[in-house]
Order: structure tokens, then C-alpha cells, then sequence
């Protein structure tokens, strides 16, 4: 398969299509990137690599993180976070309240605000210096020490994080947040301001499609938890957009709203996208474009 001549198409592609999207509004800091930058990063299973555009630049991981954290917690902790945290798609926007209320303040999954909170806490209560042990895991599995926290986007979005505050309280009040609400929203405003290259994440995300086995060899899940997060993935990955993801692209795969997609065929590669505009479900259109296209002409998907 010669992917780069196919990223390479991809990117050409791109540059004729109508312009979609703005770049996200919810935190301040993150509206200081140009919109129109736009980057391909793939991995594959043998470890060949290859990229187009802004491939080996830093973003705003944002909620691209939250793959991580429930792997990091699953590592941990095992079976038992699905005590805590359900595993069923939500249908509702990416920081919504209501299904809280009527569930008994158990999220419907580790991708939502809310499931990604209860997952900080968890990390915040197992982990001996919560933000750094993330912090030094994620450059483990990307294997770039020049990963970090961007503090100012992290300050950002503490500044403004009120629907964040809301989330952990209202999750508090039904007992599922075990430590002090300000650590646990520190916690999880500094996982969403790790900024990382596409390369980067593609490198991160190898270990979903190599059986839970990172690029530099090391067992991040068992392969059987391996699967159960791309299974999550799949369902839940992209918010309320989650089915539409599933049948233009056809991989399990996770966004953020820096405009960042990581995404994995298993036992195949692991891609990674990024341009700021998203659509008004929160997703990269142009990230999603790139992906649609990439299984249609390699033939390649999980279905
Ligand atoms: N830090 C963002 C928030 O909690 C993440 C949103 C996202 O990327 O979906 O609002």
C-alpha cells in the first residue's frame, strides 16, 4: 500500500473544499492557532511513517487525552472503573448534564466530560503525583520527552471551566468524585492541555492497534483491554457524532476540540489528523474528511 502518495492525495484534496467550521470558543487560549492549519500523521504496524502538512506540529490534544487517561486508569485499576463509569454511547453533547441526573450520577462513558472526570479522580486517588506520572506515561508511549502541559490553555480553561466545576459537583453530590473537586478539575484541565505533533499521537495511539503493545515494545493494556478501548472508540469517540464517524470512516477512533483525531485500523496503523475548525458537533470536518478518505482508497477498515 503506498500511503503516502495516498496522504499525499488526501492533502491536495483538501485544499479545494469549502471551508468548514470555526475554531472552539469554549476556552479562550485555544482560539490563538491559525484555522487553517492542517496535518496527516501515519503509523504503520511495522513501524513505517509517513505524514503530510502540519504533521510535526504541537496542538491542543484536548479530549484526544481522554483515550489515555481511561487507558492509564484501566492499567491501574482493572475491570473495577467500570463500577464507576459506564461503557454505552450518550447521545448528548460532549459536556452535558442531563443523563446525570436520572443515572444516578454514573456517566455513560469515559469519553464524556462527566466519564472523563470520574476517570481524573480515579487517576488522582491511584496515582502517586497525578500530573506528573500522566504526563511521563503519555511521553513513554509517544516516546518524545518534549511532550508537556500547556499551562496557559490549562489556566484557560480553569478560568472558564464553570460547566466543568458543575459536572464534578453535581458527580460529588452522587458520591462518585472521592477527592476535593479542585484537584480532580486541575487534573483533568492539565490532561486536556497536553499538546502533541500528529506524529506524536500516532506514535501514542500504536499501542490500540498492536494488541496493547507500544511502539518501543512495552504491554500498555492486554490485548483484550486493548480492545474493549477501541470498542469504546468506536461507539463513543467522537461524541454525538459517534455513528457518523463509524459509517463514513469506519475506525474506532477519539477527537478533541483543539482539532486533533487520533484514530486505529488494529493490526494495521495508527493515524493521527489535526486542523482547528470543527463542526458544530465539536469534531474536525477536515480531520474527518482526511479519515473517510483514507478508508475509502486504501479499501481498509474494521468493517
Ligand atoms: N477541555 C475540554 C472541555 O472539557 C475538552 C473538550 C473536548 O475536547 O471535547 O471542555
Amino acid at each position: 500500500m503506498n500511503y503516502q502518495q495516498i496522504l499525499e492525495e488526501i492533502y491536495l484534496q483538501s485544499k479545494s473544499l469549502p471551508i468548514i467550521g470555526n475554531i472552539a470558543t469554549t476556552i479562550p487560549e485555544l482560539a490563538n492557532v491559525n484555522p487553517d492549519k492542517f496535518g496527516i500523521c501515519l503509523t504503520t504496524i511495522d513501524g513505517k511513517e509517513f505524514s503530510v502538512g502540519d504533521s510535526h506540529e504541537k496542538f491542543s490534544i484536548q479530549s484526544v487525552s481522554k483515550a489515555l487517561s481511561v487507558t492509564f486508569a484501566f492499567s491501574h485499576l482493572g475491570e473495577k472503573i467500570w463500577e464507576r463509569v459506564g461503557v454505552e454511547p450518550s447521545g448528548n453533547p460532549f459536556n452535558s448534564l442531563v443523563q446525570l441526573e436520572y443515572e444516578k450520577g454514573i456517566p455513560r462513558n469515559p469519553f464524556i466530560n462527566a466519564g472523563a472526570l470520574v476517570i481524573a479522580d480515579m487517576l488522582v486517588s491511584c496515582l502517586e503525583n497525578p500530573k506528573e506520572d500522566f504526563l511521563n506515561f503519555i511521553r513513554e508511549i509517544s516516546g518524545c520527552d518534549t511532550i508537556n502541559y500547556n499551562l496557559k490553555v490549562a489556566k484557560s480553561e480553569k478560568d472558564t471551566g464553570f460547566r466543568n466545576a458543575a459536572l464534578t459537583n453535581f458527580l460529588k453530590s452522587f458520591g462518585n468524585i472521592n477527592n476535593d473537586v479542585d484537584l480532580v478539575l486541575d487534573f483533568y484541565f492539565h490532561q486536556c492541555a497536553i499538546e502533541m505533533t500528529c506524529k506524536e499521537l500516532a506514535d501514542a495511539f500504536f499501542f490500540f492497534a498492536n494488541e496493547g503493545v507500544s511502539k518501543n515494545g512495552k504491554q500498555i493494556l492486554t490485548s483484550s483491554q486493548a480492545k474493549r478501548i477501541n470498542a469504546l472508540m468506536q461507539t463513543c469517540g467522537f461524541y454525538d457524532e459517534s455513528g457518523e464517524f463509524t459509517y463514513k470512516v469506519g475506525l474506532p477512533g477519539k477527537s478533541g476540540i483543539g482539532g486533533g483525531i487520533a484514530a486505529v485500523l488494529p493490526k494495521q496503523f495508527s493515524v493521527a489528523t489535526w486542523n482547528p475548525r470543527l463542526n458544530e458537533k465539536g469534531n474536525s470536518e477536515l480531520g474527518m474528511y482526511a479519515l473517510e478518505q483514507l478508508t475509502t482508497k486504501t479499501g481498509m477498515s474494521i468493517f
